[in-house]
């Protein structure tokens, strides 16, 4: 690894600074799983590091009905999978940052990184898309939100300017009787990265489907919502036949490229036979709830 400067600031107003001195080439750390491997592996030689360790307030969750759900940025991916709120309310949620990496990886792994690193395979992207998540950043301008749908530009690209930091997420309560599901299809069982991967939520509303969402991940540059797909299934009666149907549009919605990780292709196969699945357990849940 290349030598670079160490910087750890005990403030958010600290941090911010520090990016705003010293320019784009300034790297924030977080848990480190994405950036240290770039750093010694990627070829990535940043000539500043500035770590968010020791800032303080970025690490909770909290859960209020009328305010909705709020997560830090730098809360791991085995706090949010362990969180009875997020497992019971926002179970795609649990679902994606259950199943980064290893149990190793998600005691360092934060959402913050995830979501910052910009990766179209993100775990935690698609999932906190279904719930309308807001993304919340602040920066030498001051604090702004923007929906986490619009903060990805492409591969390893997102709106943040080099001065800004995500300092967390807030997720609006879901209506009553509402399921989500979050799967991904990789090459291997574990310690991959998903090839395709799906994010639902359906709410019902007096047994007709009341308001949904699906978010396609690994299929384009960025998280994509499948819009038509959702506008197909709001209203309607679930069943078999409207599920294939709106599985084919979430399927024309994905534009994969042919990787090692598969095919345009059967990527493309996938993102029908994946949604279909995720629109029956989702269904199922929202009907326990
Ligand atoms: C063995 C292994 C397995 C993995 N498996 C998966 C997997 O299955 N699914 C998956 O999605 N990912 C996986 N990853 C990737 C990685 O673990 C996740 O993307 C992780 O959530 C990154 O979080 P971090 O805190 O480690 O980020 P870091 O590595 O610290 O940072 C990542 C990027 O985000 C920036 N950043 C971090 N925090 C902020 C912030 N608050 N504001 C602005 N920018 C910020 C950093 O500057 C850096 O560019 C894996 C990684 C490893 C090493």
């Amino acid at each position: 690894m290349h030598r670079f400067e160490y910087h750890a600031p005990t403030s958010l107003d600290e941090a911010v600074a520090l990016l705003k001195e010293h320019g784009d080439g300034t790297k924030l750390l977080a848990g480190g799983t994405d950036l240290l491997v770039h750093m010694k592996e990627g070829g990535l030689h940043p000539p500043r590091v500035v770590s968010l360790h020791a800032v303080a307030g970025l690490d909770g969750i909290s859960f209020d009905k009328s305010e909705g759900l709020s997560i830090g940025s730098a809360v791991s991916m085995g706090d949010i999978e362990a969180n009875d709120t997020i497992r019971q309310r926002y179970t795609a949620l649990a679902e994606g940052a259950g199943i980064v990496g290893s149990v190793q990886t998600r005691s360092m792994a934060t959402i913050g990184g995830n979501i910052a690193n910009a990766a179209p395979s993100a775990d935690t992207a698609p999932p906190l898309a279904v719930f309308d998540a807001i993304a919340q950043i602040i920066g030498s301008g001051g604090a702004r939100e923007v929906p986490v749908i619009d903060l990805f530009e492409g591969p390893g690209s997102t709106v943040l300017a080099g001065d800004e930091v995500l300092t967390g997420f807030t997720l609006p309560t879901p209506p009553a009787n509402t399921g989500s599901v979050y799967q991904r299809h990789t090459p291997r069982k574990i310690m991959d990265i998903a090839a395709v991967s799906v994010g639902v939520r359906l709410s019902l509303d007096g047994g007709n489907i009341g308001e949904a969402r699906i978010c396609l991940g690994a299929v384009a540059a960025t998280i994509i919502r499948a819009t038509e797909a959702e506008d197909a299934l709001a209203g309607q009666t679930p069943s078999t036949e409207l599920f294939a149907k709106v599985a084919e549009l979430a399927r024309a919605a994905s534009s994969p490229i042919s990787d090692v990780r598969g095919s345009a292709e059967f990527r493309h196969h996938l993102v029908g036979v994946m949604t279909k699945r995720c629109l029956d357990v989702a269904l199922e849940r929202a009907q326990e709830n």
